[in-house]
């Protein structure tokens, strides 16, 4: 249990209301950071077009710089004005499901600064619907770059408690409670003419094959060991302090050989095996299970087990960002 003076942690979780949203909005425009909730998971929100802004992102999270940032910005409107050009399928998704869980790639528009590492041809833009992300946006007006708040790896916030843990020199955190997705936004890139998905996430895929028809898969096969996107890095991510192995059913075979203790993430009740571990059951309804999944994780964290093992989940669409961050936790450092 976090004690109450550690909960404040010296001042910097805040409550999200004038004052708390003035501070955020000095540290920004001054081209620092500050964390602040989204309905998928905590952000760490920097001025997406200040250079030293966007690099603070990346010191802090120890990010690999080939790794591009997504930027956040309060509406339809703004998000095609960082577009060169806005695609049918881009408006369509845009209309459905902004304010939303759904991360867009386009074509950068020619006049925008470079920014971070990461600068390509493209950029990735979201609208959230968190009312605190919402109210954010409106007071610093600007463009937020804001990726996940926690290092590079691990698992990503979901509640403000875990942003300090994981980024203990984070200025602030606007407390905005539990998220209510739990995982992140689902990327699809609407360039060339079709929409391919990146990244499964909190959006799932039904949801955009209803507005846009057909959605074409990467290359490689979601959650592979390589990195797609740069050769020679590990697909690690998402991943919690004790190793995570999947299995296809939890049996005391199964689990032996494993270090003890042992903690389990389950969405089916094991109650009938002998596991003198600690049980995470989470719901068997997808969207369930993937809010608490992260939460899950960081409790096994806490509770210092030596393994963590998961049953797999159904290979359905439905399942899709569930299995590719769990395959993802599981994979080896490099
Ligand atoms: P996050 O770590 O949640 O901020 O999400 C960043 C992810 O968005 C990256 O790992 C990519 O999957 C995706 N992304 C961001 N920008 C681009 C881009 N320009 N092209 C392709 N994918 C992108
Ligand atoms: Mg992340």
């Amino acid at each position: 249990m976090i004690h109450q003076s550690d909960r404040r942690a010296n001042g910097r979780i805040v409550a999200p209301d004038a004052d708390g949203l003035r501070r955020a909005t000095e540290l920004l425009r001054s081209g620092s950071v500050c964390a602040f909730p989204t309905e998928t998971v905590y952000g760490l929100g920097a001025d997406a077009f200040s250079a030293r802004a966007v690099a603070e992102i990346y010191r802090l999270k120890n990010r690999p710089v080939w790794n591009p940032l997504i930027v956040h910005v309060y509406s339809a409107t703004h998000a095609e004005a960082l577009a060169r050009v806005w695609p049918d399928a881009a408006a369509a998704l845009a209309e459905r499901y902004w304010p939303g869980p759904l991360t867009l790639v386009v074509e950068r528009a020619g006049h925008l600064p470079a920014s971070g590492g990461a600068d390509t041809a493209t950029i990735a833009i979201r609208v959230p619907a968190h009312p605190v992300a919402r109210d954010l946006l409106e007071a610093c007006e600007l463009p937020l770059a804001a990726p996940s708040a926690n290092r590079s790896e691990s698992i990503s916030p979901t509640r403000a408690e875990h942003v300090i843990r994981s980024l203990p020199e984070v200025p602030l955190v606007l407390d905005g409670g539990p998220c209510d997705f739990g995982i992140e936004s689902t990327v699809v890139d609407v360039t060339a003419g079709r929409v391919t998905l990146l990244r499964p996430g909190a959006l799932g895929l039904r949801s955009i094959r209803d507005v846009v028809g057909r959605v074409d898969l990467p290359d490689a096969p979601i959650g592979a060991p390589a990195g797609v996107r740069s050769p020679g890095t590990g697909a690690r991510h998402y991943a919690p302090a004790a190793p995570l192995v999947i299995v296809e059913s939890i049996t005391e075979q199964s689990l032996e050989g494993l270090r003890r203790p042992i903690g389990i993430l389950t969405h089916e009740d094991p109650m009938q095996v002998n596991l003198a571990g600690r049980v995470e059951l989470l719901s068997a309804d997808p969207r369930e299970y993937a809010a608490d999944l992260y939460a899950a994780l960081h409790r096994l964290d806490d509770a210092k087990v030596s393994t963590i093992v998961a049953l797999a989940p159904p290979a359905d669409d439905d399942w899709l960002a569930v299995n590719d961050r769990l395959s993802r936790a599981a994979a080896k450092h490099c």
